[in-house]
């Protein structure tokens, strides 16, 4: 099933090289395998519910998470690396999804295989290098000019000393009346208590009410999402030359890219930004600890996610072992379906084949396999996420499908049995048509079933028929 018609408005501006780019296009949006999860599923205690947020189940892990999202969230770890680990179909990259969901979009999430770093184009650590570049946000403050009949923002600092309450005002403005005019009034609203530390403000110049709008509402149209009944100050005639500022995140891969004179900043739409010199890159470094301490940007550490990372080899688990003592350093969570395996690049075997020194520094979250209610509620799920109607029966065999063969197999069956349903032309899925799809796709155990009882017939075959194959 298709969602047409999302259109974008992409700007980017950088300091020392500004410029806006504004480009409207159409995607096709196509349901894909995590569509259903819209955060990690937690309540205000970061408890898990049962089913919430397209998440079921799953409590022990998603609590996990929610703890490593909430010191994300609070700034508390940088260069920290989580691995989740369980058999297939458990849900670890549904959970990493669901991390990402739960972040927004102010905090950079970068999604990887661990298999794409194996590219012509570069190089496996510049690949690894760019990754992680791009997991760490910058978050840059501009001072930008006000219009006439924009919105004027002030935000309020107060402290309590010695049992006298004090207000300590940033007005975002350089107009002086102004700010004696409206200091009055903030003073005022401090004494009576309406106004705490942090909050944004803004007074109507005309009447003098002082309207309260949260934390962190930076833009005309935060404001303007907050409804009618929301007063903020208008810029009356006359008074043009008054500042703001002006907030921008964007990723230190970003910005390397559009400084790098080989690329250019058109390679962040292709993507094709090929490999970027470390002279670019410890720049780029030494501006932004400037800005840092002229207090014009701040790091924002976010998350790299690899999953199946056991296909990483020994230089890229050497490399993260670097990476991760970086001060910039981003919260790296891995994932993986494997047991004890071989590390790729030696001979030796290892937990999910990570070498142990990197294993000893991460923390680790299992999941495990799902009982017969929670196959049943993501079924449920999917079946919604899909548009498809099915009957309680089939529905019941779809469930006890995915316990005998997989969850995703399972979740396969939906979309196919009601392309089949179609066809007979009914409007819900039924026991026919489950039945239907299951001899038409082959599960994972019928396939090799299929294949020792047929393999002298393939090409190129090797494995002895009572040998067990590689998982
Ligand atoms: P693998 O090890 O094979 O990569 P995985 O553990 O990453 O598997 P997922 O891909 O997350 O498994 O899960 C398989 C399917 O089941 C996905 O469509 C996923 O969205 C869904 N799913 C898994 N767990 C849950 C859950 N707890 N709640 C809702 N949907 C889930």
């Amino acid at each position: 099933m298709e969602r047409i018609g999302i259109i974008f408005n992409l700007e980017v501006t950088s300091i020392w090289r500004k410029f806006e780019i504004s480009f409207t296009y159409c995607i096709l949006h196509r349901l894909g395998a995590h569509s259903h999860i819209r955060g990690l599923g937690l309540d205000e205690s970061l408890e898990p519910r049962q089913v919430a947020q397209g998440m079921v189940g799953q409590i022990k892990a998603r609590k996990a998470a929610g703890v490593i999202l909430q010191m994300i969230k609070e700034g508390k770890i940088a260069g920290r690396a989580i691995l989740m680990a369980g058999p297939p179909g458990t849900g670890k990259t549904a959970i990493a999804m669901g991390m990402a969901q739960a972040l927004g979009k102010n905090i950079p999430f970068t999604m990887l295989a661990a298999s794409e770093i194996f590219s012509l184009e570069m190089s496996k650590t510049e690949a690894l290098t760019q990754a992680f570049r791009r997991s760490i946000g910058v978050c840059i403050k501009e001072e930008a000019e006000i219009i006439e009949g924009e919105v004027v923002e002030i935000q309020i600092d107060r402290s309590i000393t010695g049992g006298t309450k004090t207000g300590k005002l940033t007005l975002k403005t350089t107009d002086m009346e102004t700010v004696y005019e409206l200091g009055h009034k903030m003073i005022d609203a401090l004494n009576k208590e309406k106004v705490l530390a942090g909050d944004v403000i803004t007074i109507d110049k005309a009447s003098g009410k002082i309207s309260k709008l949260g934390r962190s509402f930076t833009r005309a149209r935060d404001y303007d999402a907050m409804g009618a009944d929301t007063k903020f100050v208008q810029c009356p005639e006359g008074e043009l030359q008054k500042r703001r500022e002006v907030v921008h995140t964007v990723s230190l891969h970003e910005i390397d890219v559009i400084n790098s004179r080989t690329q250019g900043f058109l390679a962040l739409f292709s993507g094709d930004t090929g490999e970027i010199k470390s002279e670019i890159r410890d720049q780029i470094n030494t501006k932004v600890t400037e800005w840092r301490e002229e207090g014009k940007a701040e790091i924002v550490p976010g998350v790299l996610f690899i999953d199946e990372v056991h296909m990483l080899d020994i230089e890229c688990f050497s490399f993260l072992n670097r990476a991760l003592e970086d001060e910039r350093a981003p919260v790296v969570i891995m994932a993986s379906n494997r047991g004890i395996t071989r590390i790729r690049g030696t001979k030796y075997k290892s937990p999910h084949g990570i070498p142990i020194d990197l294993l000893d520094r991460l923390l680790i979250i299992s999941t495990s396999p799902y009982d017969e209610d929670s196959i049943k509620e993501i079924l449920v799920i999917r079946c919604q996420e899909e548009d498809v109607a099915i009957t309680e029966e089939a529905r019941n065999v779809l469930t006890k499908i995915g316990i005998e063969t997989s969850l995703r197999y399972a979740i396969h069956l939906i979309t196919t049995a009601h392309l089949v349903s179609k066809k007979r032309k009914a409007n819900v899925v039924d026991v026919s048509d489950i039945k239907r799809v299951y001899e038409l796709f082959l599960d994972e155990k019928r396939s090799v079933n299929y294949l020792r009882k047929f393999q002298e017939q393939y090409m190129f075959n090797e494995i002895p028929a009572d040998e067990e194959m590689e998982g």
